[in-house]
């Protein structure tokens, strides 16, 4: 038994060994792209450029010489291994140019903008730059070659490293705040920011935290965060009953938007403070703002959300047909009984009936409808713009009747594609939303 054990490991590590020698060739992809992305041969490349709907390839050897061609020419584009273990290229059709030696590296501009870097402002997404963009900004131009009208564009790498982020601009803060696609949050001052930014080829982040890619770095950021909303449940008590009204999917751009079209209604009532919300911003994430969201489990029942360190008795959870997170409080789900199309006015009247409980200490009521009529239509569709002014009917007649402390807060913003809403990626739309308190 021993002997077969021990040869067993032998047998193990020798495997190991082979495959370490074993020279394979591999080609690095970098830029719009999953990290730790290779290549073995010219297929792969084709096959990757079908997967991530590449449109330009940027070839660059190791003398630092880049070759920009459309992802069309691919298959006139020969991609070799030689015997001197050096990737090389070559064509017959396309410009001379292409002829490559000891390539280092292929970058790809693809639709794959999982960790494109945005840089938000107080009021616009200043920019949006992909790793191809960085890398690409890297390299100067040399000149365009053109045969057989295919046109190819040489550059060569700059002398001088460029910062590609406009954070040297005098106008931004001291102190800018940091979002990673984990969910974290840093603050950080400029100046620490342009020494700890590291580029990864593929995605970015600060040098004492390799493995969490930064997506948003927000200049003039909100104070506020929907974070608040759960350090301010935890103060609720019988003394200090509390109404928590969740109006999801009103973003500051769509209040905005309400505002200037005369259909804020009821909510022009209320001082509504710009509030940033959770990475990724998206409904079922700020419920669970305690918790890490990239660890997010759905069906982990013992999952921590806003509700699950509460140590109140009297609580009482109004959401529409369904509900994503678990709960220790009772939650009361509603249809949309008169089918006039929206539940909130179910929702309404379920919540106006809870108000009358005995010693309730926490009433939280989800209005959902703004965020469907917004998929469906569009952040600044009139449908949308008359279900704002609609909802907030309900939320003034709540918070009227309640007259005790409450919170309306909203979880995201929505940003147009096409004819239709969406939210859930690094857009300012998406990430600035509304708080407004009040505490008699
Ligand atoms: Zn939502
Ligand atoms: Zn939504």
């Amino acid at each position: 038994m021993g002997k077969y054990y021990i040869y067993s490991i032998i047998i193990i590590f020798l495997s190991f060994f082979l495959a370490s020698c074993d020279s394979k060739p591999k080609l690095n992809i970098y830029g719009d792209i999953p990290t730790n992305t290779i290549i073995m041969d010219s297929e792969n490349l084709k096959e990757l450029i079908n997967q991530f709907q590449i449109n330009n390839l940027l070839i660059v050897t190791k003398d630092a010489i880049a070759v920009e061609l459309s992802s069309e020419y691919i298959n006139e584009l020969n991609l070799i291994y030689e015997n001197d273990k050096k990737w090389n290229t070559g064509s017959e059709t396309l410009p001379i140019t292409t002829n490559l030696k000891d390539i280092a590296f292929i970058a790809v501009e693809s639709s794959y903008d999982k960790y494109r870097l945005a840089l938000f402002t107080q009021t616009e997404n200043q920019e949006h730059i992909t790793p191809y963009q960085k890398i690409k900004s890297e390299y100067k131009l040399v000149g365009t070659s053109t045969l057989n009208n295919r046109s190819i564009t040489k550059y060569a790498k700059k002398d001088k490293k460029e910062h590609i982020l406009s954070i040297k601009n005098s106008s931004m803060s001291d102190t800018l705040l940091i979002i990673h696609t984990s969910g974290k949050e840093k603050l950080i001052t400029r100046e620490n920011l342009l020494k700890s930014i590291k580029f990864h080829n593929t995605h970015w982040s600060l040098k004492n935290t390799p493995t969490d890619t930064i997506t948003i770095i927000w200049d003039k950021y909100p104070r506020n965060s929907i974070k608040d909303v759960y350090t301010k449940l935890k103060e609720v008590n019988s003394d200090n009953p509390l109404m928590c009204i969740f109006v999801d999917g009103l973003g500051v751009n769509i209040i905005e938007n309400a505002k200037s079209h005369n259909k804020i209604g009821f909510f022009e009532k209320y001082n509504f403070l710009s509030a940033r919300t959770v990475y990724p911003p998206k409904t079922k994430y700020a419920y669970f703002v305690v918790g890490n969201p990239l660890h997010l489990n759905e069906s982990d029942q013992k999952m921590k959300t806003i509700f699950s360190n509460l140590k109140l008795n009297q609580v009482e959870i109004i959401e529409e047909e369904k509900t994503y997170y678990p709960s220790k409080y009772p939650i009361t789900l509603n249809t949309d009984k008169n089918q006039n199309g929206t539940k909130d006015d179910e929702i309404y009247h379920t919540a106006l009936n809870k108000l009358s409980q005995q010693d309730i200490e926490l009433l939280f009521v989800h209005f959902h409808s703004i965020d469907d009529i917004a998929h469906k239509f569009g952040p600044y569709s009139i449908q949308t713009l008359n279900q704002i002014e609609y909802v907030s009917n309900f939320v003034f007649d709540l918070t009227q009747k309640w007259g005790k402390d409450f919170i309306i807060f909203s979880d995201h913003g929505l940003h147009s594609v096409d004819n239709y809403g969406t939210h859930g990626i690094n857009l300012l739309e998406d990430m600035n939303t509304v708080i407004a308190n009040e505490f008699k």
